[in-house]
C-alpha cells in the first residue's frame, strides 16, 4: 500500500469559521486524508469520502453460505468488501483458524 498524501492548504470551517488543518481521520479503523478543525468538524474530499463509504458498508455482517467442493469448502466473499478493498479475480489470501467459531482471511 503507497503512503497516502495529505491535503496541504487549510480549509475555512463551515461550522466556526476557523481554520480546518489538513491531517489523517480515521473512520471506523480506515484511515482517509481530510481537514479537522479545531472545534471538532471534519471534512473529507469526495474520493475520500466515497472510499469512507465503501469501507462502512463493508463493515456490515452479511451471512454467507458454505458449500462444497472436492474436499474443500468455499465462502463467498460479499461484493462491498470486494469493492472496498479492491478485490479481483484470482488475487491470493490467506486463511486460518483464529478460534473454534473464527476463521480469519487476510489479503
Ligand atoms: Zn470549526
Amino acid at each position: 500500500m503507497t503512503k497516502k498524501k495529505l491535503e496541504e492548504k487549510p480549509l475555512v470551517c463551515p461550522e466556526c469559521d476557523g481554520d480546518a488543518e489538513p491531517m489523517m481521520i480515521n473512520v471506523s479503523g480506515l484511515g482517509v486524508t481530510g481537514w479537522r478543525c479545531k472545534c471538532g468538524y471534519e471534512m473529507l474530499s469526495p474520493g475520500e469520502l466515497e472510499k469512507a463509504y465503501l469501507f462502512l458498508q463493508a463493515q456490515k455482517h452479511e451471512k454467507v453460505k458454505i458449500s462444497k467442493r472436492g474436499n474443500s469448502y468455499m465462502i463467498t466473499i460479499p461484493k462491498a468488501i470486494a469493492d472496498a478493498i479492491g478485490i479481483e479475480n484470482l488475487d491470493m489470501a490467506e486463511v486460518y483458524l483464529k478460534d473454534r467459531k473464527t476463521i480469519i482471511v487476510g489479503i
